[in-house]
């Protein structure tokens, strides 16, 4: 499986890489010239616990410089062991690096900062897990693939000049805008957190919950990385868990803010030495730049739900009406992607869903609010329908194609999924925009070992 859209963003030759010739490439078996593949060190708190870790399963082949001269990390996850793989076999089985491209795909056409997928390639041997599966490479294209982790894996080696090297190669990578001053890493560390606010609020506005947000599967860069157990919801809970690991709830939606802000806390702590030598300022510099994370993150959550219920206009009580929606459709057991869609739709709301007075009271209300802002209804609407999604990889759609993929080798089910992630603001209303079947079990995801 072969990303021709993103090949060519990146300028690279689809049809040549199309051909058998180049399979080995993509399956690590024929490396490409001028590349150097490394694996990369790394620790990292997993489920609040520190331990040093690296690239198990992951190949660096280099970096990438796009025509636009973007620059791009291109690695190989599932291509064999490297010297970080502990007691694992470093490989990959092929449904849950198709999961990875097909949600990672999703995530960028919805407008979610993420790594990518350029391709997949079936390895022909078998990987034992549970039982034997087919082994398969997944190619991920990345701004980077610096995380918190590496960063803590400097700061247990005590290697100060190690740390500043990171710190200002990051800095110069993703934040090229950030004066060489003194203030320099500090001014970094707000950045990153910046970016992490925007992030986990896309996150939240389209439903995403990442499941497994160790340190180590936090970028600098923020994208959105490691898709092992993550999942779209489709009722609105506020504390949806998908991954079998996550037993404590640690990574539940809700939690996704409060535990990025967890992670960045340890970002600052590795990073303290940089921020000044006398360790009481570092850690006061440090404290006054977290203190800033929830108003940021409240701010981007805030103008990303305003634009999902077309207010276009600021006004003290939006983030009430906002709650009311929320808890609305949380008592109600709503899917939360289609019933942000069905409000800019009269005709979605005189569905029987709908027909409830608590849902009646909330309407009116909402509705003298757009009254009081000047633009008139049918552009609130398309406004509305640029912010919510019609069409999520929603679980039942992933694994139907997933299955057609290992039972009969039919990729045409996750071809024609792909097709509709690829526009999920266009209206639609067929079988990716529909909610799935009322169930009785709980869907559950795993780390996509
Ligand atoms: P993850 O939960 O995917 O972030 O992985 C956690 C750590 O386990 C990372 O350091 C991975 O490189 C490593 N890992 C995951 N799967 C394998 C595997 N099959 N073989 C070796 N290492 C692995
Ligand atoms: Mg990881």
């Amino acid at each position: 499986m072969l990303n021709h859209a993103l090949a060519e963003s990146l300028g690279l030759d689809a049809t040549i890489l199309a051909q058998p010739e180049s399979h080995g490439i993509f399956t690590g078996n024929q490396i490409p010239k001028g590349t150097e593949p490394i694996a990369q060190a790394y620790a990292g708190h997993q489920f609040g616990h520190f331990t040093g870790l690296g690239d198990g399963r992951a190949i660096l082949l280099g970096e990438h410089l796009a025509p636009n001269g973007a620059r791009f990390d291109i690695q190989l996850k599932g291509s064999g062991r490297t010297p970080f793989s502990r007691g694992g076999d470093g490989r990959a089985a092929m449904g849950p690096m198709l999961r990875e491209y097909i949600i990672s795909e999703a995530m960028h056409a919805l407008g979610v900062p993420t790594t990518r997928s350029l391709a997949v390639a079936s390895t022909g041997e078998l990987v034992f897990r549970n039982d034997e599966l087919p082994g398969a490479v997944l190619t991920r294209v990345a701004a980077s693939h610096i995380r918190v982790g590496t960063f803590q894996w400097a700061a247990a080696h005590e290697d100060t000049a190690a740390l500043r090297a990171l710190a200002d190669h990051t800095r110069q990578r993703h934040f090229p805008e950030i004066a060489d001053d003194a203030s320099r890493h500090i001014a970094f560390f707000r950045a990153v957190m910046h970016r992490q606010c925007a992030l986990v609020a896309k996150w939240l506005h389209v439903g995403f919950i990442h499941g497994v947000m160790n340190t180590d599967n936090m970028a600098l860069s923020g994208e959105t990385i490691d898709y092992g157990p993550c999942a779209f919801m489709d009722v609105y809970d506020p504390s949806a868990v998908f991954s079998s690991i996550d037993r404590q709830g640690r990574y539940a939606y809700e939690k996704q803010p409060e535990i990025a802000r967890w992670n960045l806390a340890r970002l600052a702590e590795a990073i303290l030495p940089l921020l000044h030598d006398d360790e009481k300022t570092a850690v006061d510099l440090a404290n006054e730049a977290l203190g800033e994370f929830e108003a940021i993150f409240q701010s981007h959550w805030l103008a990303g739900m305003r634009n999902k219920l077309g207010l276009m206009t600021d006004e003290p009580r939006d983030r009430d009406l906002i709650h009311a929606w929320l808890e609305w459709m949380q008592q109600n057991r709503m899917d939360f992607t289609h019933s942000f869609r069905a409000l800019s739709d009269e005709k979605s709301l005189a569905t029987p869903c709908f027909a409830d007075d608590a849902f009646a009271g909330w309407h009116t209300r909402w509705h003298e609010r757009l009254a009081r802002q000047p633009q008139c209804f049918t552009d609130v609407a398309t406004h509305m329908r640029s912010h919510n999604p019609a069409v999520i990889p929603r679980n039942h759609k992933v694994e139907e194609a997933l299955a057609a993929v290992s039972d009969h080798g039919d990729l045409s089910v996750l071809e024609r999924l792909l097709c509709a992630l690829a526009k999920p603001y266009a209206d639609r209303d067929d079988e990716y925009t529909c909610p799935p079947p009322a169930s009785t079990t709980p869907y559950r995801t795993f780390c996509g070992t």
